[in-house]
């Protein structure tokens, strides 16, 4: 597959040395922000800094310079955040991202899965796992939670391309035994069999973990559901994902097929499916009761804004289920979503709340693809902030690219202000350096900066 993205990416880089300072205004969160609040005390904006990073880990964050022995990487007036994490993604549909015409499930079947179908070659998968995981990084993402295709080659591939990046990223090969092509489907010995071998082979190494990973309820079996239930009882370490109420045909063909559940939700708590480690992407269709669940199991929603508008599927109630204790997280959900970069996804969520009379803060779509993402998934020690300790996923971003956007931030009177409007504004080209544990993955041509 060519690579568009290989005149920018700089490939892991030889290494610094153990000790690298990153300089610039360093941008994270110390405690969840409230709606509406523009002026928030869980805002830590510590402008001129330099963050320090030992051995792939942030150690400190001063004002002053580091001395002798670091290397340094001066991006001085520059957003410096936690790379932002992606908590549900499929890696198989960049080829199919912006196509015209249908709502979910005929757009599953007309694009999707011919996309998928294609991964059955071990040679396509691994080159599109490369590309995949070089693309998420180029956007800025430097963790993310999944979904290769069903072949068991597709997951390995994948975590194989995270490894060698030393990325944080969770996934499990997906499970699909009725309602699809039979090219896509397994059946639930080969699931399980192939399951217990890349959980075996990639939970828990590197940065890796294992998310038993159910399309949706339509496409898996009884049988292969109470497989998926039991995988999951068996390690509660493993983590799971899938898809729930995301667009109202979907919802009553869900009821069709299991005319016994209360909801949608219910088919997967049934089998043991919804824990706290649980990712369910959308979640818009849900009631109070469904809503009550999710708290209880203390899982999460993974808020897909432009896939949830490109395919009209319906504007999520994040206060909503916010207020009933759910953790909400943000996903690009690509290729329903239109974009991998995370800050078109907070501009798109940002409309989809303003329709639904809300106002959402910077702070709030930003907290959710950082710290609060890292800690839904159990990984605040690691990930979504720049605490001394975490590893050093940092991304390195321009305020402004382009006139407008220059002129815009040059006008801004608060940060609020000022980092709403790029949060608006941005996008990828805005990246100028994503660090992975300390060490550059990648780095812009720097004279867009003066476009
Ligand atoms: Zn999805």
């Amino acid at each position: 597959m060519p690579s568009p993205l290989s005149a920018t990416r700089t490939g892991p880089r030889p290494a610094d040395g153990d000790r690298v300072a990153i300089h610039g205004d360093l941008l994270d969160f110390t405690a969840e922000p409230a709606w509406g609040e523009t002026d928030s005390a869980a805002v830590r904006f510590r402008p001129d800094h330099w963050l320090l990073v030992e051995g792939g880990r942030i150690v400190a964050a001063q004002a002053e310079p580091p001395g002798e022995g670091w290397t340094r990487h001066d991006h001085a007036g520059r957003l410096i955040l936690p790379g932002f994490i992606d908590t549900h993604v499929h890696s198989p549909q960049i080829d199919v991202i912006a196509s015209y015409g249908s709502e979910l499930l005929d757009w599953l079947a007309t694009h999707t899965f011919p996309a998928e179908t294609r991964h059955a070659d071990v040679d396509h998968a691994e080159k599109a796992a490369a590309y995949f995981i070089d693309a998420l990084v180029a956007h800025g993402t430097t963790s993310a939670v999944v979904f290769p295709t069903v072949h068991a080659h597709s997951a390995d591939a994948l975590f194989a391309a995270a490894e060698s990046r030393g990325m944080r990223v969770i996934a499990g090969k997906v499970l699909m035994d009725r309602n699809a092509p039979v090219d896509l489907s397994d059946d639930v010995a080969t699931a399980e069999r192939e399951m217990e071998a890349l959980i075996a082979k990639w939970h828990g190494r590197a940065r890796l973990a294992y998310a038993v990973t159910v399309r949706f309820a339509p496409t898996s079996s009884r049988e292969q559901l109470a497989l998926a239930g039991r995988v999951c009882r068996a390690d509660p370490s493993l983590y799971m994902q899938t898809h729930v109420a995301e667009n109202r045909a979907e919802v009553r063909w869900v009821h069709e097929l299991f005319p016994e559940a209360r909801s949608y939700l219910d088919v997967y708590a049934a089998v043991g499916l919804l824990h706290a480690k649980s990712v369910f992407a959308h979640g818009i269709w849900l009631d109070d009761t469904d809503r009550a669940a999710l708290a209880a199991a203390g899982a999460q929603i993974a808020h897909s804004p432009s896939s949830n508008l490109f395919l009209g599927s319906g504007l999520f109630g994040w206060r909503g289920a916010e207020a009933a204790g759910v953790h909400v997280s943000l996903a690009s959900d690509v290729g329903g979503g239109t974009s991998l970069s995370m800050l078109r996804n907070m501009a798109d969520a940002y409309k989809i709340q303003a329709l639904a009379g809300e106002r959402l803060t910077a702070w709030k779509a930003l907290h959710a693809a950082t710290r609060g993402a890292a800690l839904a998934l159990g990984l605040g020690d690691e990930i979504g902030s720049l605490e001394p300790a975490c590893i050093a996923d940092v991304c390195v971003w321009d305020e402004a690219v382009g006139p407008v956007a220059t002129r815009r931030a040059s006008v801004a009177r608060t940060l609020h202000e000022r980092v709403f409007a790029w949060m608006t504004l941005a996008d990828e080209r805005n990246l100028v350096e994503a660090f992975v544990a300390g060490r550059s993955l990648y780095r812009r041509d720097t004279s867009l900066r003066s476009e």
